[in-house]
């Protein structure tokens, strides 16, 4: 089956639109970043490296979180967050176990919840206005062995408050969970800084905090990724990744030691954030101009509107709109349990150079090409 993010590349391409679809970034990270690359690809390392990192990357992540976490027992090298979050819960689920994750989600967390044999049980973020938000209310009561955490969220852009995030915590100590946080958009935040569950109390002991160079160093395809969580949980999370990919790309894993350690030293995530900022805005405007609803992301880089047109079936809506105003968004659909709940929903995504953003704005504010939205 052809997925979300191919049919409508395919689409964009037909009618010649801009692609806010796919969630990957246009540009390649910084140049810093690539030198490392090809003196490491020239060099070596060319062969397996240690399964759980090489030492030079596992202390470069040690630093690059403060020292929160030990590069001997703590911390391990993965092939992209993904790897991440398939050996965490891999290695945490029974099966049958229900796992919690907020809804909407990143759409490939139902499969990777079942292909570890467990159950995904769907918590509804709500709109409130031009934001999303979680009521602890709507936690279930029983029965959840973990809750798979994203926040920064894909695709809503909400950022728990300190609220939300006490009561997450709360719940997961109550109910004795285990906590699986996806925090790849962890350096893109817009107001609040970004604070891991991880750091609440009694939440450390029982996080498994999932990450990856894929959109802090953007650099997707080069699938380095790690995951920081205490020993217990770090020693049985290894026991999976060893068997799955051993390690992760050997000569990239030194071009992400330099990268982080470069763009700690020379404040780079701060000026990422900020190039995001105009784009966010950029796409904010447009959007509201050309009549859509959308909600203001706290964090990441995706925004979710809400097409002009009430129970729009969102595969209907962006092909209107990418005949109408020359803008591929991305439907909904797969990242909801339901379909029916996606009716309306199109994430547009910011992480494209400027003047592909500028694009986007003239062609969703100026005249319509054909038709209407
Ligand atoms: N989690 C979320 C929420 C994502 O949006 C993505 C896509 N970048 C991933 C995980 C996958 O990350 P990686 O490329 O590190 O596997
Ligand atoms: N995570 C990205 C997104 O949500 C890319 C996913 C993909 O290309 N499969 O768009």
């Amino acid at each position: 089956m052809r997925d979300v993010y191919t049919v409508t590349d395919e689409l964009a391409g037909r009618f010649d639109a801009v692609n806010l679809g796919r969630g990957v970034p246009d540009f390649g990270g910084p140049s810093p970043l690539h030198a490392a690359a090809a003196r490491a690809v020239r060099d070596g390392p060319h062969q397996y490296v240690a399964s759980e990192g090489t030492r030079e990357l596992r202390a470069a992540l040690a630093e690059h979180y403060a020292g929160a976490y030990d590069p001997d027992t703590e911390i391990t090298v993965t092939a992209g967050a993904t790897e991440a979050l398939r050996c965490a819960l891999a290695s945490v689920l029974a099966p049958g176990d229900g796992v919690l994750i907020p809804e909407p989600c990143y759409d490939a967390y139902p499969p990777l919840v079942r292909s570890c044999g467990g159950r995904p049980v769907p918590v509804p973020l709500r709109r409130e206005g031009d934001r999303y938000v979680l009521d602890p209310a709507d936690l279930p009561v029983a029965g959840a062995r973990a809750l798979l955490l994203n926040a920064p969220h894909n695709p809503t852009g909400w950022m728990p408050g300190e609220a939300e995030l006490a009561a997450l915590a709360e719940f997961a100590v109550r109910h004795d969970l285990v906590v699986v946080a996806d925090e790849v958009y962890e350096q893109l935040w817009y107001g609040e800084p970004h604070r891991s569950v991880a750091t609440l109390p009694g939440m450390r002991e029982r996080t498994i905090v999932c990450s990856s160079a894929s959109k802090t160093l953007s650099v997707c395809g080069w699938r380095v990724g790690w995951a920081l969580a205490p020993a217990r949980l770090t020693a049985a999370l290894r026991d999976v990744h060893r068997f799955t990919t051993f390690c992760a790309p050997a000569p990239l894993q030194a071009a992400v030691a330099a990268g982080l350690r470069w763009a700690g030293e020379t404040g780079w995530f701060a000026a990422q954030r900020a190039e995001y900022a105009v784009r966010r805005g950029l796409l904010l405007d447009a959007l509201e101009a050309a009549g859509w609803s959308p909600a203001r992301p706290a964090g990441a880089f995706f925004v979710l509107a809400r097409t002009p047109v009430t129970g729009d079936d969102p595969f209907e809506a962006n092909d209107r709109l990418v005949r109408s105003r020359g803008v591929a968004g991305l439907p909904m659909t797969t990242f909801h349990s339901r379909p029916e709940r996606a009716a309306g929903l199109l994430r547009f995504a910011f992480c494209k150079r400027l003047p592909v953003m500028e694009d986007a704005h003239r062609r969703l504010t100026g005249s319509l090409v054909k038709g209407d939205v």
